[in-house]
């Protein structure tokens, strides 16, 4: 069984960690962003730390300004209070800084490759096959900034302890910068995680596969040693499948709309992410102790990890 052991995680964190709630906001927040906030804030107030809120702008096609509107105001209505924020992706600046770190470097190339030209990889997930690697092409507009992938492993803790990626680049060079000149989320998230210096890093199990080129990342960016992670299972619709932004029912929005409360919709999202044993209401500032109760829910404890 998985343990999320609090006390272990504490004792890889400096005193008062910082950590990050950061949406993206392409959509309107769920109850997979609200269980993700839970867990958030329940550790940051149970280790005595700090949460700043980015909002993940990177991808100024896809995010639009009512999202980001509808963002704060569904936080602000749920009760979740960040210490820091919100800021946002939008200055080009550190983004630019770290490309220019990682050109001088030789990790940054040009590539003109489109999705057609892509394999799938061993996880069976799709893999750039690095076809313009060696290409030396110039930078130019419209073509595409990849990262120089090493093809080793990549140690990190989270919460079940050590993890140790055997190859980070399984899924291939990582783009920095679209064709279009759209920052990517790697980029982002890595260089933004070392100058707000994030010691915490809590987010879906979806994104574990993207760690280890993001410590790879961070390590030529200058972070030597990376953030602490816990990654959790993702709360699922009735049909077992990972919420999305247009599920309806699990919107924030609409619950509300729906008459249901803060406290009610937190008690649903803790409920659905394993949490707690019921969806009993509980407040935004009351969720630590949904942390405190860990040894009484040990089932809840194993799939919030799993
Ligand atoms: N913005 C990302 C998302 O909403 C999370 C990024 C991260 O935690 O690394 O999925």
């Amino acid at each position: 069984m998985t343990h999320l052991d609090v006390a272990a995680l504490a004792a890889r964190l400096p005193a008062g960690p910082r950590t990050r709630y950061a949406p993206s906001p392409t959509g309107y927040l769920h109850l997979g962003h609200v269980a993700n906030a839970v867990m958030v804030w329940g550790l940051a107030r149970l280790l005595g730390g700090r949460v700043l809120l980015r909002l993940e702008t990177h991808d100024q096609v896809r995010c639009r300004p009512e999202y980001v509107a509808a963002a704060l105001e569904d936080l602000a209505w749920l009760g979740f209070e960040p210490d820091e924020g919100p800021v946002d992706q939008h200055d080009a600046t550190p983004y630019a800084d770290a490309l220019a770190a990682l050109r001088r470097l030789g990790l940054v190339y040009a590539c003109t490759c489109s999705r057609r030209d892509w394999a799938t990889g061993s996880t069976g997930a799709p893999r750039y096959t690095g076809c313009c690697r060696d290409a030396g092409l110039a930078e130019a507009t419209g073509r595409t900034l990849r990262l120089r992938v090493m093809p080793q492993a990549e140690a990190f803790t989270d919460a079940r302890g050590a993890v140790v990626q055997q190859d980070a680049a399984a899924g291939g060079d990582v783009i920095l910068r679209d064709r279009d000149g759209l920052w990517s989320y790697h980029l982002a998230v890595t260089a933004d995680d070392i100058r707000q210096q994030i010691d915490l890093v809590i987010r879906g199990a979806d994104l574990i596969e993207a760690t280890g080129v993001q410590v790879q990342l961070a390590r030529n960016l200058g972070r030597p040693v990376p953030p602490a992670y816990v990654h959790h299972a993702l709360v699922t619709g009735s049909d077992g499948r990972k919420l999305s932004k247009s599920n309806r029912d699990t919107g924030v929005r609409d619950m509300r709309a729906g008459g249901a409360s803060a406290a009610e919709v937190i008690g649903r999202a803790a409920y659905a992410a394993g949490l707690s044993g019921n969806a009993d209401a509980i407040a935004a500032r009351a969720v630590a102790r949904l942390f405190e109760t860990r040894a009484a829910a040990p089932h809840a404890v194993a799939r919030i990890l799993s």
